[in-house]
């Protein structure tokens, strides 16, 4: 037990620290490359001064935090620059691909605050379009179709230092070419016996453009278009012209696309598309403590590892969402990580320091227990009730004050007692006093223990009737407060307490074969279920967020909660780790 002195008024100090760092460092709009980029282009009139960016996900899992950079970027883009931003799936393959995943996006991208208006697009839409291309190709002599088996085209590609050898198909005329990928749509032929290649360089230092893969054959269902098609176009065939067809100026993606641009460029060279979309990448979103690899987080899923997708440990949207994270501060967090080329993990505590800052002038304070030790107040009247009048957000004046009931038996935090305390503990302990929030100044006079095992079961304790908050506390001071309920009106519930999903800051790593969930952290969830909260809580509606005083931020769990009987989950704690790292670093 930390013998820190963990009282309100520390608390409070911390978050004053904490909003003057943030008022100092703040820049709203922080600029970068990619705003020089356009702005150049807006100079030189590029693409008649129009910006148009997109979100193209593809639906084979949630969206995560990583994501939210990108819909922010993409959006905020065209915010600023006056443009517009579409959303579009990136649908184009049907084996991974569900509309569970389309609707949850959709939902994840309108709960950050983003609109698409009628812009609503998806890559399969474009699979005619794209197959009429890829004729073009075919009869301009740019694609061919080729025989060879997957294992054969991987070994005549070559490696980084061996140039690529040229299939034997590479010289079919664009006749016979056109005939067989006719024939390829019309179903002649067996999954993976042949492919559509564009026709580049073999001997390219880029092995991307070494007669890249455009169209594959697979017999799959897919979510838009059933079985109307039996091949299928590659990515980095379909991203490109998707990019064209919507007029999109801006085509900002990831780092590792940065060696398919040549082939983006290719394409639409090759197409002969006019003032073509130029493709911006930018480092992807890394997180400490946690992992964001779709196929990573399907497995956390699939095999049971968390309750699902929007399980409150999980670094997708949903899962924020259900954990309280507002929309306000994870578009706060994205606009000031910034947008930079180099790959970097950002801190956790950064995003959750952003929860923090959004939710303190918000949340209202309130009162709960989660580790219950009951308190009966000997010179307190029994059956008299007080109801004491509580602010209920000191941050916040206009939020007004609420009720909070007195009565002789109370319940404090367990931790808030100890028989033989060190030095700086200033909460309750035999003899000692402390103050009740809002309420009074009591004494703990002596200790009833359980018989059987000698646990301290309940504290007797006097209270001084001229320290009631907010009349006369200036008489007295001590130097804890410490919160509590009283026991006659408490309601019970139940309390979610979350840490990292991972015990490692860097999950990915997987050392000498050991999977990332061997890097799982086994305490990522506490269940605590007799806890005590102010009446008020009793009511509380599916996705209220509080503050729990000394606690943290709270929310009424949006999935789990029912009438009368909510169930909180720990949206942040009270304590800014991200704050402090500033001030070591000095930087604030
Ligand atoms: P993952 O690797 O997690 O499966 P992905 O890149 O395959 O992600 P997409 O659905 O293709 O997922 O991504 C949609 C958009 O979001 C793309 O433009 C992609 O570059 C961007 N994006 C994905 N992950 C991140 C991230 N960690 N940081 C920033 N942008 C990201
Ligand atoms: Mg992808």
């Amino acid at each position: 037990m930390p013998a820190t002195p963990n009282t309100v008024q520390n608390y409070k100090k911390e978050n004053e620290e904490v909003s003057r760092y943030m008022t100092e460092n703040r820049s709203d709009h922080p600029s970068n490359f990619i705003h020089d980029i356009i702005e150049e282009d807006l100079r030189t009139k590029k693409y008649n001064s129009r910006v148009h960016t997109r979100f193209p996900p593809e639906p084979n899992g949630y969206l995560h935090i990583g994501h939210a950079k990108s819909i922010c970027l993409n959006f905020g883009l065209a915010a600023r620059y006056g443009g517009l931003c579409n959303l579009r799936f990136d649908d184009t393959n049907p084996a991974k691909e569900d509309v569970e995943y389309v609707d949850s996006i959709m939902a994840d991208v309108k709960w950050l605050g983003f609109d698409w208006d009628d812009r609503l697009f998806y890559a399969s839409d474009y699979f005619e379009k794209l197959y009429l291309y890829a004729e073009q190709l075919i009869m301009a002599g740019k694609a061919y179709v080729c025989d060879l088996s997957p294992d054969q085209i991987r070994e005549y590609r070559g490696t980084l230092t061996r140039p690529g050898k040229e299939s034997p198909y590479r010289s079919r005329t664009p006749e016979e070419n056109l005939d067989l990928f006719r024939r390829m749509r019309a179903g002649e032929f067996e999954d993976g016996s042949r492919v559509l290649r564009a026709k580049i360089d073999m001997t390219s230092p880029n092995l991307n453009m070494r007669d890249p893969v455009l169209y594959r054959i697979l017999r799959a269902t897919h979510h838009r278009t059933g079985d109307r098609w039996c091949i299928y176009p590659m990515y980095d065939y379909a991203h490109p012209i998707s990019d064209a067809i919507e007029k999109i100026t801006h085509s900002i993606c990831t780092c590792e696309f940065e060696d398919h641009r040549p082939l983006y460029d290719w394409s639409l060279e090759a197409l002969k598309f006019e003032s073509p979309p130029q493709q911006i990448e930018f480092a992807r979103l890394n997180l400490s403590y946690t992992v964001m690899s779709k196929r990573k987080l399907r497995q956390l899923v699939e095999q049971g590892y968390v309750s699902g997708w929007d399980d409150p440990r999980m670094p997708t949207i949903s899962g924020f969402r259900r954990r309280g994270y507002t929309p306000e501060a994870i578009r706060d967090f994205c606009d000031r990580i910034g947008v930079a080329k180099a790959n970097s993990i950002v801190d956790i505590a950064m995003l959750e320091h952003c929860i923090r800052e959004d939710l303190n002038l918000r949340a209202p304070r309130v009162m709960a227990v989660l580790r219950p030790l009951k308190v009966v107040i000997d010179n307190y009247p029994e059956g008299r009730v007080e109801y004491l009048d509580a602010e209920i957000n000191p941050e916040n004046a206009e939020m007004g004050t609420r009720k909070v009931p007195f009565s002789r038996v109370v319940y404090i935090e367990r931790e808030d007692f100890l028989e033989d305390p060190p030095k700086k503990f200033f909460r309750l302990s035999p003899g000692r006093e402390v103050r009740l929030k809002h309420a009074y100044i009591i004494k703990c006079d002596s200790v009833v223990r359980d018989e059987k095992t000698g646990e301290v079961a309940e504290l007797r304790c006097t209270y001084d009737p001229d320290t009631r908050s907010g009349i006369s506390s200036e008489v007295r001071k001590v130097k804890g407060t410490l919160h509590w309920v009283s026991a006659d009106h408490a309601v019970k519930v139940e309390v979610r307490l979350y840490d990292q999903l991972f015990s490692k800051e860097n999950p990915d790593e997987e050392k000498e074969g050991a999977l990332f969930t061997a890097n799982l952290n086994p305490n990522s969830l506490e269940r605590l279920t007799s806890c005590l909260a102010e009446p008020g809580l009793a009511g509380a509606k599916p996705g209220t967020r509080y503050q729990f005083m000394r606690h943290g931020y709270f929310v009424a769990d949006p999935v789990d909660s029912s009438e009368g009987s909510p169930v909180f989950n720990r949206i942040v704690s009270l304590k800014d780790s991200w704050a402090k790292i500033q001030k070591a670093d000095g930087k604030g």
